[in-house]
């Protein structure tokens, strides 16, 4: 089964728009020769009206870093499904360990906003991950199963096929120490297994599941090299045009 790569880029809270129009404008010229490899671009909300025009003419993806479950109402600073997928974004990065550690979402939230997403067309990058401690404890695969069983709850074999699934260590997000290719793969591995104990192999064979935490150009050769590892989800070195582009030439 070959799934088709993926590079994706989360801005986190950064860029204004002249900002993210001229990332757009050096960018496609750098992809234009891409051929097997989607490449996702998640911006702030503020910035995502500045994506999608700039991306015209291109086959870049365009998604969210977070939503709201509900479809409207009193909800002040949310943002709701419907609303993304009129701005035309066909992903949402949800479970984000920023999402989880600094604003205290948990799976039960986080599963909400997964089906809310899928119920709106939208392709959830579910985010799951262990933090530092965990992993000194022995807990990396347990904190992980755990993560995807909450956060996977009621989701259909049909959704899941589609859906992304980002394995990012929190210590390894923003700090340069990147996960060894070793440790990446066998969490990668962890997570198709449970799909695939869970939904079968149909399914586990379509599902794209990510490295992210600390890649670069100089080190997502190694990641992309792993069978099972079928793309990177990057923070800081998406932020420059041709440091990105670089990325998806791995
Ligand atoms: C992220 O934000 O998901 C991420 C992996 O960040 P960084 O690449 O900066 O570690």
């Amino acid at each position: 089964m070959t799934r088709r790569p993926l590079i994706a880029a989360n801005w986190k809270m950064h860029k204004t728009n002249q900002e993210a129009k001229d990332f757009m404008k050096e960018l496609l010229p750098l992809i234009s020769d891409l051929k097997d490899v989607d490449v996702l671009v998640c911006p702030p909300f503020t910035l995502i009206s500045s994506v999608d025009q700039g991306r015209e003419g291109s086959k870049v993806l365009l998604g969210a870093q977070n939503m709201y479950f509900e479809e409207k109402g009193a909800f002040t600073g949310e943002v709701a499904p419907a609303m993304l997928k009129d701005l035309n974004c066909e992903f949402v990065i949800l479970g984000h360990s920023e999402r989880r550690w600094i604003f205290g979402e948990n799976d039960e939230l986080i599963n909400k906003k997964v089906i809310s997403a899928f119920e709106h067309d939208l392709i959830p990058v579910l985010c799951v991950g262990e933090k530092l401690e965990e992993r000194e404890n022995g807990q990396t695969e347990q904190v992980i199963l755990k993560q995807l069983e909450n956060d996977l709850k009621g989701v259909t074999e049909d959704h899941l096929k589609n859906m992304v699934i980002a394995y990012e260590p929190v210590w390894a997000i923003g700090t340069g120490k990147n996960a060894s290719e070793k440790d990446a793969k066998e969490a990668c591995d962890l997570i198709r297994e449970f799909i695939h104990s869970r939904f079968g192999s149909e399914t586990s064979d379509k599902v794209r599941i990510l490295y992210g935490g600390s890649v670069k150009p100089e080190n997502v050769s190694m990641y992309m090299a792993q069978e099972g590892i079928d793309g990177a989800l990057v923070g800081g070195a998406s932020l420059k045009a041709d440091s990105f582009a670089k990325l998806t030439k791995f």
